[in-house]
């Protein structure tokens, strides 16, 4: 916390702006939501770690954006309208004022363009590192939620964008490889929550791509009781040179969307999602055999060593 202001303080000239009716200014224990009438919450909470999902000196209305987003992600998965969002701060004592305003100011301006306010939060200092957890709350018509349970045997699977670019982004941040335009690296800092896609009358089942493609399919397939086949040339990717497949299908930081489409609507989602002007890609089906199978262009299994992101 800085010297001069006490974290009272720092809520109310930082955050009281950024909340919503049900929000009470911040000066409650608890805040209030009624949920819009006829519809059902749906609620998600996700965490980002200075260090591990974002990086010391990234600008900090990019880390409150990113913060954000990665929850309005995991919405957009579930069809979800997103409504509004819980923060919890904890951040080193001295960390200054002007972190915490142009943090406050990326807040502001993703509310803005995603129509959502803040309920309420909490703010503790830490011995660590930056850590950072949104609680994101949104809304579906009932029984609309879509689940990573729906997929059956023989539907196409399709991803949201392109797969990949949030690891290359992290590589290119670290100088690691070449990103003269900046592209890979906005990637990484600023995923796109692809709010709108998910369609319960069109997809059966979806995902948020946050830890690797490989190892977030095979979570649906589980879920769903069913197994998988891709084809490694298919999934759309930035960068195509053959040494950054296997990075592309298994690297983290994705934030695009696994859809599982029944083959009779995957024409209407495809116009759909041209309607909304978002690239949509079908990269394999599902089948009745356990396991996801990662096929090359010769049609020969790929065997992946690490299927994706893992915390432990
Ligand atoms: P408590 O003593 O119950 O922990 P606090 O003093 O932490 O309550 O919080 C006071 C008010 O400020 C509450 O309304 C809480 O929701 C809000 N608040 C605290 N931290 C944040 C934050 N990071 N973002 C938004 N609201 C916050
Ligand atoms: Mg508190």
């Amino acid at each position: 916390m800085p010297d001069a202001a006490d974290e009272f303080d720092l809520i109310a000239r930082h955050f009281r702006p950024l909340a919503g009716p049900g929000g009470l200014d911040l000066l409650d224990d608890a805040a209030l939501l009624p949920p819009p009438p006829g519809r059902e919450l749906v609620l998600t909470v996700d965490a980002i770690v200075e260090g591990v999902h974002f990086l010391p000196n990234d600008p900090p209305d990019l880390v409150a954006r990113k913060l954000l987003r990665v929850n309005l992600s995991d919405l957009a998965a579930k069809a979800a309208t997103p409504l509004a969002y819980l923060l919890t701060i904890s951040a080193p004592r001295g960390t200054s004022d002007a972190w915490f305003a142009r943090f406050a100011e990326g807040l502001g301006q993703d509310q803005q363009s995603f129509q959502i306010s803040l309920l309420g939060g909490d703010t503790t200092s830490t011995p660590g590192p930056v850590s950072l957890t949104v609680t994101a709350i949104g809304h579906v018509g009932p029984g609309k939620m879509v689940r990573r349970s729906g997929a059956r045997a023989g539907d196409g699977l399709w991803v949201s964008g392109t797969i990949g670019d949030g690891a290359l982004g992290l590589l290119a941040i670290r100088g690691e490889i070449a990103d003269p335009a900046g592209r890979l690296a906005d990637r990484y800092r600023l995923p796109q929550p692809r709010l709108g896609l998910v369609d319960p009358s069109l997809v059966r089942a979806a995902m948020d791509v946050s830890d690797g493609l490989v190892q977030d399919l095979g979570h649906l397939c589980r879920a769903s009781r069913v197994g998988a086949t891709i084809f490694a040339e298919r999934v759309p990717r930035s960068m195509s040179t053959p040494e950054w497949l296997v990075q592309s299908l298994t690297g983290g930081d994705d934030y695009e969307l696994l859809m599982a489409v029944g083959p009779e609507q995957e024409p209407t989602f495809q116009a759909h999602a041209d309607r909304r002007g978002i690239p949509v890609t079908r990269i394999g089906t599902t089948d009745a055999a356990p396991g996801v199978r990662v096929l090359d262009a010769a049609g020969r299994a790929l065997s992946l060593e690490n299927r994706g992101w893992r915390h432990f």
